[in-house]
């Protein structure tokens, strides 16, 4: 985007409304987490010397200080885990920094920063939080039908709030019936958000857990918007053995030593047995904005493979 084309953006009445809906989401959804469910916001962290792996390639982003490098946070996973040792109930608002590959460019969903909401809780299970989210979502979309209904119309967007609970798909049966593509194809399909479920070891990364009872099928999930908006969140239940994290860092081809710091605090203290999820906030504004584009409701919007320097 150049200079000229950031003008008009900045200019436009819809990212001025939208980034009200974005102010709202963000305090609606706090609200209900410390108000309603007891839940202590963190602060995020920026830089670190262990961060998400990701399960598809993005260029690693580094920072070297005093002669050390650090990485930027391209999820708190890690740290939402440790923060359990003192925390039951946890979320941040996380800023991400993601090199996403240069063909997602035009995806309408990918940003290379963004910020998510990052959940967790202590030895809660998968469906605890699936419930715990549906209730955010729903709490979330009925106060900005209440507060911004207004803007919404202006926008000639009709929204409605989900019903719980959320359908739910699993990954299997969605590999079966619609293929590879089976995200966009349900997504379209859809009119309410629903959930995919039971991911296979391989698609996702170590920390999500191995189903002890289905070895092979995580306990973890992605909630995807209708309406052919795409992917909203993605959680599950932890690994928090350290026998299967080393063995699930080997199955994907990784080291330990690439997770030296997590792996050391791990072995001197254990983790605790916890489940999340995480939404990002300018997905979630797309979507009740309605915008064909994540950069239309993004007030600095970093696109992949694209140079904005403010
Ligand atoms: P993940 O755990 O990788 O699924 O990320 C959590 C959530 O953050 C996703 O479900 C999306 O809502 C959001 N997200 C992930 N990557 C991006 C991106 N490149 N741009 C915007 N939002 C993203
Ligand atoms: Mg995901």
């Amino acid at each position: 985007m150049d200079i000229k084309d950031y003008g008009k953006h900045l200019s436009s009445p819809f990212l001025k409304k939208a980034l009200k809906i974005h102010s709202d989401a963000r305090k609606f959804m706090g609200d209900f987490l410390k108000e309603g469910r007891d839940f202590i916001e963190i602060p995020p962290v920026i830089i670190s010397g262990i961060t998400d792996p990701l399960n598809h390639p993005t260029t690693k982003s580094q920072v070297e200080v005093y002669g050390y490098k650090y990485e930027l946070t391209k999820s708190m996973i890690f740290h939402k885990q440790i923060a359990l040792h003192t925390l039951d109930k946890i979320f941040a608002f996380s800023p991400n920094i993601r090199l996403e590959p240069e063909e997602r460019k035009e995806t309408g969903r990918h940003l290379i920063e963004f910020t998510q909401i990052d959940v967790e809780q202590k030895n809660a299970t998968r469906e605890e939080v699936m419930d715990l989210a549906e209730d955010l979502i729903i709490y979330t979309i009925s106060k900005i039908l209440e507060k911004d209904s207004d803007i919404l119309d202006s926008f000639n967007r009709k929204l409605s709030v989900p019903k719980k609970p959320f359908k739910k798909i699993t990954y299997t049966e969605a590999l079966a019936k619609y293929g590879k593509d089976f995200e966009t194809k349900l997504s379209k399909e859809a009119k309410e958000p629903f959930w995919l479920i039971d991911i296979h070891i391989m698609e996702r990364e170590f920390y999500d857990r191995e189903d002890p009872k289905r070895p092979g099928i995580l306990r973890d999930m992605d909630l995807i918007y209708p309406e052919g908006f795409g992917e909203a969140s993605s959680g599950g239940e932890r690994e928090f053995e350290l026998e299967q994290i080393y063995k699930r860092i080997s199955k994907k081809g990784q080291t330990p030593e690439q997770f030296k710091w997590y792996i050391e605090f791990a072995k001197e203290y254990g983790l605790v047995p916890s489940a999340g999820f995480g939404i990002g906030i300018e997905r979630f504004v797309r979507f009740v904005c309605g915008a064909k584009d994540v950069r239309d409701v993004t007030l600095f919007p970093k696109a992949p493979g694209e140079y904005f320097p403010i």
